[in-house]
C-alpha cells in the first residue's frame, strides 16, 4: 500500500517535518526488531513495527498530492480485510507458507512500482531537466524491477514446495550453474544497457528483457533448493523482498522505504546466516541447492528396513516420568501438528508439582518455521525461563533422567553427526542418547520427518515409543499420573 501512495511523489521535496517522521517510522522499526528478537518482549516489538508503519503510510498520504485518497482508502480496507481473515484462519503449521506468499507480494509490489514509474515517470518526480529519467534512476529502476521480480517467482515456487503443492525434492536442472550466473549476468548486462539507452522506444526492449530474465531466474534458483534448506530459503526472500523495497524506495525518493528495505534486508540476511549456522550448512551450498536430493522433502515412500525397537503405553511413561528428577521435553512439528502444547503444559505442571524439574529444549528448526515451537509454548504460557537455546542445553542431557521427544525427529537425529551421506549431515543436533530414558511420542513406525530418513533413535536401548497421536497421548500420560 505504501508503495503506491509513495509512488505519487509529485516530485515535490519532502518538508523536513515529513522526513523527522519518516525517521521516527525507521526508529519505531529498529525497536520492533529489538523486541522479536526475544519471545518474551515479542508481542511489544510487534507494537512497536505497527505503529511505525502507521506513521510512514499516514505521513507519506499526507505529503502527497497526486494520490486519490479514497482509492487508497479502499484499497487499505480490501487488503486489511482479506489480512485479518488470513492471520486468523492460517494453522500455526502453514506459517512458512503464508509467508511466503506475502513475499511474492511485496516483489510484486516492486515490479509493478518500477514499471509505474517507467511508464509515467513525470507523475514520479523521475523527469531531468532534458525530459527524459536519468541513468542512475533507471539503474535504480532495473535493479528493484529485478530483485522484485526474483522475489516473486522465488517465492512462488517456495510456497508452492512448502504447501505441497510441488514436490519438495530439489530439481536439478544439467549444467543449472552456468545458467543461472549467465542470466545473472544477463540482467546486470540489461540494466546497464536500459541505463545507457536515452529515449523510451529504444531502451523498452531491454527492461522487458530484464523483467523476463528475472522472473526466470527467482523460478530457476529456489527449484534445486530441497525441502530440508527451505527454512533458509524463506528467510532469504524475506531479505530479497526487503532490498526490493529498498531500491523502489530511492526510485521513490522514499526515505521511509529505504529504511524499512534495508532493514528487512539485512535481518533477513543475518537470519539466513544464523539458520544456516544451526543446520551447520554454508550459505553458498544452500543458494547452490541440491540439498538433500536423495530424500529430501518431508518422507518420500522409502522401504526401511524392519528393526526392533520397544512400544510403551501412556502407563509406562507416567510411571516412569513421575520417578525422574530431570526430564528434558523436546517439541517438533508433530506437537504443532497435534497442537498438544496445552497438554504438555499441563503435564509439566503435574510433573512439578512432584518435584520433577523439566525443561524444555528447543532447535532453531524445529517445527516449519523460525521461532515456531517458541510461540506455540508462549501461547501454552510455559514460562520462558523453562525454555532453552540448544547450545544451552545440550549438555544436559548427560544429567537427564528422561528426554521426552514429542513430535520431533530430524532435530534429535543421530545421522546428523555420524552418517556423512545423509542428507541432514552436519546439522547439530540434540545429544538425546546420552539421557537414561528416552521416549519417542509420533503416530507410527512409517512417518519419517521432513528430511524423510530413519532415526536410530528410534531402535536404542533406553527408547520406547510411545505410538499416538501426540496431544492425545499427552492427555493419557496426565490421567494416568492423576
Ligand atoms: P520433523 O519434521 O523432523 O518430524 C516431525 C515428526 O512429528 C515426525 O516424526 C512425525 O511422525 C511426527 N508427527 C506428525 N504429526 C504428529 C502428530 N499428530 N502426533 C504425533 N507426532 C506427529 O520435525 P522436527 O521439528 O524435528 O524437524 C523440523 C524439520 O523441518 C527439519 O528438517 C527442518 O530443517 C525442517 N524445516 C524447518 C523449518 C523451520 O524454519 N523451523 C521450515 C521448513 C522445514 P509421524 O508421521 O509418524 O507421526
Amino acid at each position: 500500500m505504501s508503495f503506491l501512495a509513495a509512488g505519487a511523489e509529485g516530485g515535490a521535496a519532502t518538508p523536513a517535518w515529513a522526513m523527522l517522521a519518516y525517521l521516527v517510522a525507521g526508529i519505531f522499526f529498529i525497536l520492533a526488531l529489538r523486541g522479536l528478537s526475544s519471545p518474551a518482549t515479542s508481542r511489544t516489538g510487534n507494537r512497536f513495527g505497527m505503529a511505525g508503519m502507521a506513521i510512514a503510510v499516514i505521513t507519506t498520504l499526507v505529503t502527497h498530492s497526486i494520490a486519490n485518497i479514497a482509492e487508497i482508502g479502499i484499497a487499505i480496507f480490501i487488503g486489511a480485510i482479506i489480512g485479518v481473515t488470513m492471520a486468523r484462519r492460517i494453522a500455526m503449521t502453514s506459517m512458512p507458507e503464508l509467508v511466503a506468499g506475502f513475499h511474492s507480494l511485496v516483489g510484486l509490489a516492486a515490479v509493478l512500482v518500477g514499471w509505474a514509474a517507467y511508464l509515467n515517470p513525470g507523475a514520479f518526480g523521475l523527469l531531468t531537466d532534458g525530459g527524459a529519467i536519468g541513468p542512475v534512476s533507471k539503474i535504480e529502476m532495473g535493479l528493484g524491477i529485478a530483485i522484485g521480480a526474483i522475489t516473486f517467482s522465488g517465492s512462488v515456487i517456495a510456497f508452492l514446495k512448502l504447501s505441497g503443492k510441488m514436490s519438495g525434492s530439489p530439481i536439478m536442472l544439467p549444467g543449472r550453474h552456468i545458467i543461472n550466473l549467465g542470466t545473472l549476468a544477463a540482467i546486470l548486462v540489461l540494466t546497464a544497457m536500459f541505463a545507457h539507452t536515452p529515449g523510451a522506444d529504444a531502451n523498452l526492449p531491454f527492461i522487458v528483457a530484464l523483467t523476463i530474465a528475472a522472473f526466470i531466474i527467482g523460478f530457476l534458483l529456489i527449484i534445486p533448493i530441497g525441502g530440508a534448506d527451505m527454512p533458509v530459503v524463506v528467510s532469504m526472500l524475506n531479505s530479497y523482498s526487503g532490498w526490493a523495497a529498498a531500491a523502489m524506495g530511492f526510485t521513490l525518493g522514499n526515505s521511509a522505504m529505504i529504511i524499512t528495505g534495508a532493514l528487512v534486508g539485512s535481518s533477513g540476511a543475518i537470519l539466513s546466516y544464523i539458520m544456516c549456522k544451526a543446520m551447520n550448512r554454508s550459505f553458498i551450498s544452500v543458494i547452490a541447492g541440491g540439498f538433500g536430493a536423495d530424500s529430501s522433502g518431508g518422507g518420500n515412500g522409502e522401504v526401511r528396513e524392519q528393526r526392533p525397537y520397544k512400544q510403551g503405553s501412556a502407563a509406562d511413561a507416567a510411571f516412569m516420568l513421575e520417578q525422574a528428577e530431570k526430564v528434558i521435553v523436546i517439541p517438533g512439528y508433530g506437537m504443532a501438528v497435534a497442537q498438544a502444547q496445552h497438554a504438555l503444559r499441563e503435564m509439566t505442571d503435574v510433573l512439578e508439582e512432584k518435584g520433577v524439574e523439566v525443561k524444555f529444549a528447543i532447535h532453531p528448526v524445529a517445527g516449519r518455521m523460525p521461532g515456531h515451537m517458541n510461540v506455540l509454548l508462549a501461547e501454552a504460557n510455559v514460562s520462558y525461563d523453562k525454555v532453552f537455546e540448544l547450545e544451552d542445553i545440550n549438555s544436559e542431557f548427560a544429567q537427564a533422567d528422561v528426554a521426552f521427544i514429542i513430535g520431533a525427529n530430524d532435530v534429535v537425529n543421530p545421522a546428523a553427526k555420524t552418517d556423512k551421506s545423509s542428507p541432514i549431515y552436519g546439522m547439530p543436533v540434540f545429544d538425546v542418547d546420552k539421557a537414561k530414558q528416552v521416549f519417542f511420542i509420533k503416530r507410527s513406525m512409517g512417518g519419517v520427518g521432513y528430511a524423510g530418513v530413519d532415526n536410530d533413535v528410534f531402535y536404542m536401548d533406553q527408547t520406547m515409543m510411545l505410538l499416538s497421536d501426540a496431544k492425545k497421548m499427552v492427555e493419557e500420560i496426565v490421567k494416568a499420573m492423576d
